[in-house]
């Protein structure tokens, strides 16, 4: 009886065992790749550069020799490969919408001032969305409005300052704000920066130009506006700053989104 009862055990756990495998091999070859049937174009190749260093489809705005692409560029001082801040802020000739900013930076190394009174400059994207520069390190002052703050709007995640002297990297990844052709928004900017390679804003949702007297708020401008750099009194530096436009990639076909079949 003992004996039966185990082969009939036996019998039962290799038809389950065949039945799973069964199962599992017809899973296994009924799958199939997805394909979205979405028609790219192919990525255009581009040379990355060095570490810091433009892209070979980057812009180079200053390269440490002059400000030729910058209107008042005779205004600031240049030596040893850096640009110093003086007399008035700077605006590139060209315009600029959708990018990707590269910009090094360095407060004086002499302290003085406080608050927003040291090392203070700033990056204004088209001429209105200004990404602030300040010595941040050991320098209290209202929060939005430290280094790496979307000024008066968003403070930044954390505070990434290196000392006074030393050199600082923005990359800022910017969206420009769209507008219909009666000049009503449709979508708002959006920005994300790294500071010194650390996330500090993550895709922020700009509410319009930033402005030290008056709340946030947009206005109506061109899909592209010229780049701007602060002067704000402080003799901050400036070398390696470069731009990408950036274009959104479109499917060769469909042209809409959820036309495409799995093939
Ligand atoms: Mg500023």
């Amino acid at each position: 009886m003992r004996a039966l009862q185990e082969r009939y055990q036996a019998a039962l756990f290799a038809t389950t065992a065949a039945m799973l495998a069964a199962v599992g091999l017809a899973a296994c070859c009924q799958a199939a790749e997805w394909k979205s049937g979405i028609v790219w174009p192919e990525p255009k190749v581009i040379d990355p550069g060095p570490p810091g260093g433009p892209p070979s489809d980057a812009i180079v705005l200053f390269d440490g020799k002059d400000l030729s692409k910058w209107h008042n560029g005779e205004n600031w001082i240049i030596k040893d490969g850096y640009a110093i801040a003086n007399k008035t802020g700077i605006t590139t000739k060209d315009s600029f919408g959708d990018c990707q900013l590269h910009i090094e930076w360095a407060a004086p190394e002499k302290i003085e001032g406080s608050g927003q009174g040291r090392g203070n400059s700033g990056v204004y994207l088209m001429e209105r969305y200004e990404v602030q520069i300040l010595d941040s390190y050991d320098n209290p002052t209202y929060y939005d409005g430290q280094a790496g703050a979307i000024y008066k709007q968003q403070p930044p995640m954390v505070n990434a300052c290196r000392k006074p002297g030393q050199w600082q990297t923005f990359d800022i990844i910017f969206t420009a704000p769209r507008f219909d052709k009666d000049g009503k928004l449709l979508r708002p900017a959006y920005v994300t920066v790294l500071h010194n390679g650390v996330v500090i804003q993550n895709h922020f949702e700009l509410q319009g130009g930033t402005f030290w007297d008056q709340p946030p708020s947009y206005t109506p401008h061109p899909p592209k506006a010229p780049l701007h750099l602060q002067f704000h009194g402080n003799p901050v530096r400036f070398r390696n700053i470069w731009i990408r436009e950036l274009k959104e990639i479109t499917p060769i076909k469909p042209d809409k989104p959820g036309q495409g079949k799995g093939s």
